[in-house]
């Protein structure tokens, strides 16, 4: 079986519901299990009702214009509304319970950002059944996931596993499930994080070893750098888990964090497909490094800040590192690097608070002097060739000319090298590395 996972701008109107119901039609003989996100906009449009009702202002009209928005489209693919009848009178029978209940919960706001995935489920299973095509929709805890009771970003609990296989096995039409939601123990609807759709697709191909898991998204895959920065980037035939692992890290996001990690320890893989696109042939993640190329990607990350301290004359204030690292140590703060010499401390953070960075500063100015810089980037070159590649720092800081930089940074995993500029430079900086590694 195959798993085929259809991302939120994939099932947006009922043209692109349609054109979906044909995609899965044609791998109707490799046994799929489908799992959808909600609507295009639709779970920010949810989340914007339950701030409004925490704020005392009724939520009412947001998720009326959301149900009108989902009778449309039902209308628009002939279908039934009763396809969607009784999560109608759940999502009324929450937001008039939310609306009185005063300050929104975490849980509270879960089980209302349910129904963008459990109003498209069942919109793409009608659409299916209506193609002629044998479908039923699930909600995902009905399929078998179990998560822990953290809201808005719950974790998938190891017995859904067993349980998913289960549910493959006795189920015999076409299953489209909600992506992005769970329950927990309790009963109580979770959500796993932004984007959540899928990490679901990749645990149920997991659960079930599908023979492959494909990611339909409104882009050519995974390519060599962001297009709306570089005209001329490529879409990559390859990529390893690893690299994808890396350029997640290095600020691409084309997929959900821990969303290839069941597919990765599974060494299923995973395909990256454009529902735009249909004739793109897809960015196939392997566990097969030969499939890869041996420079991959260009990538940018923001909210980079790089702290510098320096010891002042030729006091002895003892060893700069551990100083560092224990006032790092005390704040929440994510280090990317952080590079020392003899009388000097760089420290690269990535989305680091001003209030944390101050103190931070604070602490080390006791060192020496304490400069700090924000609003950074880092450009990074990602592949496979990157850890042995001779002189390719030099290589890229060359390729920059006279663009300012800030840190430049050796990847440790061999899998990449970045370089921090300032923000106003950093898609200047993505062009000029793309041409370097990439030809015009
Ligand atoms: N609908 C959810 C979101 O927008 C989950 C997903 O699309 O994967 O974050
Ligand atoms: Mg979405």
């Amino acid at each position: 079986m195959i798993v085929i996972k259809f991302g939120g701008s994939s099932v947006a109107t009922s043209e692109r519901i349609s054109k979906v119901s044909k995609i899965i039609n044609s791998y109707a003989s490799d046994r799929p299990l489908v799992v959808v996100s909600g609507l295009g906009g639709v779970t920010d449009s949810l989340i914007d009702a339950g701030n409004a009702a925490a704020k005392g202002i009724s939520p009412e009209r947001t998720i009326e214009k959301i149900i009108k928005r989902h009778l449309d489209v039902i209308e628009e693919l002939h279908l039934t509304p009763r396809v969607i009848e009784a999560e109608i009178r759940q999502a009324r029978r929450l937001y008039r319970e939310i609306s009185w209940g005063g300050a929104l919960r975490p849980k509270a706001l879960d089980a209302m950002m349910s129904f963008g995935e459990r109003f498209s489920a069942r919109i793409v299973a009608a659409t299916l059944v209506r193609d002629g095509v044998e479908a039923k929709a699930f909600d995902a805890y009905d399929a078998g996931v179990l998560t822990d009771s953290n809201f808005g970003n719950a974790e998938i609990l190891e017995d859904t596993h067993r349980r998913i296989r289960d549910f493959v096995r006795k189920t015999r039409t076409i299953p489209v499930v909600t992506g992005f939601i769970g329950k927990d123990r309790n009963g109580n609807i979770t959500t796993l994080g932004r984007g959540g759709s899928d990490y679901t697709a990749s645990v149920f191909g997991a659960a079930a070893n599908a023979k492959q898991i494909q990611i339909w998204t409104n882009v050519d895959g995974i390519m060599t750098a962001d297009p709306r920065v570089v005209s001329n980037a490529r879409s990559l035939g390859a990529v390893t888990f690893m690299e994808e692992l890396e350029l997640e890290y290095l600020g691409s996001s084309t997929l959900h964090p821990r969303g290839i990690i069941p597919a990765m320890n599974k060494g299923i893989e995973v395909k990256i497909m454009n529902t735009l696109n249909t004739g793109y042939r897809g960015t196939l993640i392997t566990e097969d490094i030969r499939a890869s190329r041996r420079i991959a990607s260009i990538t940018q990350k923001d909210g980079i800040t790089v702290v510098k301290a320096r010891k002042k004359g030729r006091s002895d204030e003892g060893d700069l590192f551990q100083k560092a690292s224990s006032a790092l140590s005390r704040r929440n703060l994510a280090v990317i690097s952080m590079m020392t010499s003899r009388d000097s401390i760089t420290i690269v953070l990535n989305n680091a608070g001003e209030d944390a960075v101050r103190k931070l500063a604070g602490e080390l100015e006791g060192i020496g002097i304490v400069e700090i810089v924000g609003g950074l980037s880092m450009v990074s070159v990602v592949g496979k060739a990157m850890g042995s590649m001779q002189g390719s720092l030099g290589r890229m800081v060359s390729a920059l000319g006279n663009t300012s930089s800030f840190a430049v940074i050796s990847g440790e995993s061999g899998m990449s090298k970045s370089i921090i500029v300032s923000g106003k430079e950093a898609k200047k900086a993505v062009r000029l590395l793309h041409m370097e590694f990439f030809g015009e």
